[in-house]
């Protein structure tokens, strides 16, 4: 069905299509049958009963660091596609990068979200220059699979995870296009270096993405990191990169302690040059990889040693935000021509392709957002255990069963005045809220589970269980039942129970008489009868109070005697 000479449909049209996804398969299989360095593998199945395929180039040895390099997650911006098919042809048929080979392997997954793939339109990017018919952003069942790193509800994401793992990942890339006004930038990239990373990766990837900005430089591809805030009248007034939550690719990189690189080719350019370009960010990724395997595998390995080794009051820091500072950059943009538009009734965005370097600046440096000192672990009551378990598995996070039943005076996170959105958000509705410190009675029957904070997998425990994490199982929903109140009050029952709590406390009444200062309060009866249900004895004693314990080391040594 596709041609013997190794060509792709992309190259065959001159860049103005891209072949299905059996080319892909069958472009793997060929190159996996005919060469020794190559193997294919088959990780999972999609929703529509695809298979998921990766190509390995390379063997695995002690030392030897592995690139994982990934394409197609939002599949319609399927470059990174033709760019890794197109690489893996040069290395084995052409027989190129021979001592990248032996010293770094790839892994190469040409599409993530393959039901997406053929979900093919011209009409799928708006905003996209080629190629002809593209696929899908999410997938069938309509996740967004990189909003989905920590709470894994697609089954392609479960596949990936241990797919990552199994292959020994030490440095991640993810290839996209951008959304976005017009300019010279044929790319932006952004390699994490955030504070919740530990340091040593910090400083290899400030080394690479100073790397990657020199050799792109030199490739003729006009590059910039993935900035956003920038003014199209006023670029002089600068821009800024964020730090990523773990949802994202690249920030789930972060948290498992692997170097990685997000690519976005800029969404306006031609399909060949967005291509071309990612075949040389993914390609000079390698080299960097090559060039520093031994200080890679090493500052990796400490790192997770490292976190093994956490322990109860170390300071986590759980997010970063971007600092204040600022260096000099210069905005490579097209002259800006807004245009009054008869449709809106408003200024249009428009570019000539003049280019005009603006000098601004860019805020590219992070600091600390939000710190917690850890504690020695997380305890889940065992109710929570079959919701909880399964996504503890699927990220690595080592945990045990309790053997015997108790109930303990324990310190809780209450979570206070609630808000949910109005639409779901990736299937689910996630709660706001505040928190604050409690003490309730728990019990935590047999089949409780805990998660030591001392594992290679910290970082990710303290991020789905931390009740302040962005991306906790809390913030994703799993827990809104907790939010419910399951048991109400009527008036005539409640209100002689309230007469005789205010008799007989005048602490209380004294408290209520202040509240009724407060005209909204005074003026509504179930507001005032509210006040003594939330006092008195009937209250759920469970609701707003966070069911996952962040446990002492006394506490652990109790549920789990040695
Ligand atoms: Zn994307």
């Amino acid at each position: 069905m596709w041609a013997a000479d190794w060509t792709l449909t992309c190259e065959k049209t001159n860049f103005v299509e891209t072949g299905p996804y059996s080319e892909a398969v069958y472009f793997c299989r060929r190159l996996a049958d005919t060469f020794p360095d190559a193997r294919m593998e088959t990780f999972g199945t999609s929703p529509q009963g695809r298979p998921m395929v990766a190509l390995v180039i390379g063997k695995a040895a002690p030392g030897k660091p592995t690139l994982f390099i990934q394409s197609g997650i939002h599949a319609g911006e399927i470059e990174g596609k033709d760019a890794t098919l197109m690489l893996a042809r040069d290395i084995l048929v052409k027989g190129k990068h021979k001592d990248l080979v032996r010293k770094a392997r790839l892994v190469i997954v040409p599409v993530f979200n393959l039901d997406g793939h053929e979900r093919t339109s011209p009409y799928n990017r708006i905003n996209q220059n080629g190629p002809a018919s593209m696929g899908w952003r999410v997938t069938a069942q309509g996740f967004n699979l990189n909003r989905d790193y920590m709470k894994l509800d697609a089954p392609e994401m479960r596949a990936m995870l241990a797919f990552m793992r199994q292959c020994g990942t030490d440095a991640f890339m993810d290839n996209h296009t951008s959304d976005g006004g017009d300019w010279q930038f044929q790319m932006h990239y952004d390699v994490p270096r955030w504070p919740s990373q530990p340091a040593s990766l910090v400083a290899l990837s400030e080394d690479l993405n100073q790397s990657l900005a020199k050799k792109l430089d030199a490739d003729g591809w006009p590059n910039a990191p993935y900035f956003g805030g920038i003014d199209p009248s006023h670029p002089e007034r600068g821009a800024s990169i964020s730090p990523f939550s773990p949802r994202y690719s690249h920030g789930y990189a972060a948290v498992t302690d692997r170097v990685s690189v997000l690519v976005e080719t800029h969404v306006m350019k031609p399909y060949k040059d967005r291509v071309l370009s990612t075949y040389d960010i993914d390609m000079r990724t390698w080299e960097w990889v090559a060039a520093h395997a031994a200080e890679l595998t090493k500052a990796r390995s400490s790192a997770l040693r490292a976190d093994a080794g956490a322990k109860e009051g170390d300071k986590l820091v759980l997010s970063a935000r971007t600092s204040r500072v600022a260096r000099p950059w210069i905005f490579k943009g097209w002259k800006y021509t807004p245009r009054d538009s008869a449709v809106t009734g408003a200024k249009v965005s428009a570019w000539t392709r003049e280019p005009v370097d603006v000098e601004s600046f860019i805020r590219d440096r992070f600091e600390p957002d939000v710190t917690v000192t850890l504690p020695a672990g997380y305890v889940v009551p065992a109710e929570w255990a079959d919701k909880v378990a399964p996504v503890l598995g699927l990220h690595g996070v080592q945990f045990s069963r309790t053997q015997k039943a108790r109930t303990i005076e324990a310190d809780v996170t209450m979570l206070l005045e609630p808000r949910f959105p109005s639409t779901p958000f990736e299937n689910r509705f996630m709660p706001a809220f505040k928190t604050g410190p409690g003490r309730r009675k728990v019990t935590l029957p047999v089949g409780s589970l805990v998660v030591p904070v001392g594992q290679r997998a910290m970082r990710v425990a303290a991020q789905l269980f931390e009740p302040q994490g962005q991306d906790s199982l809390l913030a994703w929903g799993f827990f809104n039942v907790v939010f419910e109140q399951k048991e109400g009050a009527d008036a005539h029952n409640l209100e002689p129970i309230a007469a005789k709590m205010l008799e007989a406390d005048p602490k209380l009444k004294a408290e209520f008489e202040e509240k009724l200062k407060d005209p909204a309060f005074a003026n509504s009866p179930s507001a005032r009868l509210d006040f003594f249900y939330r006092r008195s004895p009937y209250w759920d004693s469970r609701l707003g109070v966070y069911p996952v314990l962040r446990a002492s080391g006394a506490l652990i040594k109790e549920l789990l005697p040695s």
